[in-house]
């Protein structure tokens, strides 16, 4: 009888070790092992790209994770990840954190959890100069965007007509703007502004006022990890509230910068 209680109470423990394996509480492994692993663009400014001088990545999402970063009182790890594989890559628990240009919306969000809005824009085209005025200049055309990204489904309902190329990553898709193989480049405004700020020959580019859609962004985390999702938000209200976020975006947006845009949100607890 002692035995079959001892294998019973055995038989408990591994299920309930299980269970806390399974309940993801990335505020608390992140804590003890002093590090935040943040997935973050790579070539896109300037929202993660390479500094030329520090070779470092550097940009607006790298600075809100920083900030999370330096309040939980770990080190930030950056690891590139693609439109594509950023959900995979946190799914599979190879970061902690997505911070990489993603807008919120309910299909993501069947599959992980997202923070408050952090930075708002709208899905635009970049094409040559004085060739498009309406969506109907776009029909029938062949289109770059990203894989895995909203712009790209987006696109598709917008101009049923067009041919939609989608590559790992815009810069490839501005590529072959540039090398005439596509009539358009199209994602949200902020990230078509920072690539023309970027290239040599923008004049010969524009951005025309067509947009498409609205594109909340948010951070991203696994799902149902409540605490983590809940100090994620507590930090960014609290960089609205200091003035924080406002400066982090003057810094990346502001008039001076080769992407000026009007901060047209406020981080609040939109959901
Ligand atoms: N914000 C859009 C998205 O999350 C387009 C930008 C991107 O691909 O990261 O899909």
């Amino acid at each position: 009888m002692k035995k079959l209680m001892t294998l019973f109470a055995a038989m408990v423990l591994t299920v309930l070790t299980a269970q806390v394996a399974l309940a993801a509480d990335t505020l608390a492994e992140v804590k003890k092992k002093g590090v935040l692993v943040a997935g973050v663009k790579d070539s896109l400014p300037p929202f993660g790209y390479i500094d030329e001088k520090s070779r470092e990545i550097v940009g607006y999402d790298i600075d809100f994770v920083k900030y999370i970063a330096k309040k939980l009182g770990v080190k930030v790890e950056l690891k590139p990840v693609t439109s594509a594989s950023r959900m995979p890559q946190l799914m599979e628990g190879n970061i902690d954190i997505i911070a990489a240009t993603m807008t919120k919306n309910p299909e993501r969000a069947k599959q992980i959890d997202f923070s408050y809005t952090y930075f708002l824009t709208g899905q635009k085209f970049i094409t040559k100069k004085g060739q498009v005025k309406t969506l109907k200049d776009l029909q029938g055309k062949k289109i770059g965007t990203a894989k895995g990204s909203t712009s790209e489904q987006n696109v598709s309902k917008a101009i049923p007509t067009a041919t939609v190329l989608s590559f790992d990553d815009y810069p490839q898709a501005f590529l072959a703007l540039q090398q005439g193989k596509v009539a358009a480049v199209t994602t949200d405004e902020s990230i078509l502004a920072g690539i023309l700020g970027k290239a040599p020959n923008r004049s010969k580019f524009e951005i025309p006022n067509l947009q498409i859609s609205e594109e909340p962004y948010g951070l991203g985390m696994r799902k149902d990890d409540k605490n983590f999702v809940a100090f994620v938000n507590k930090t960014l209200l609290e960089m609205e509230k200091n003035g924080e976020a406002k400066k982090i975006f003057e810094k990346w947006f502001g008039p001076k910068t080769a992407t000026p845009l009007k901060r047209t949100f406020k981080i609040n607890a939109d959901k």
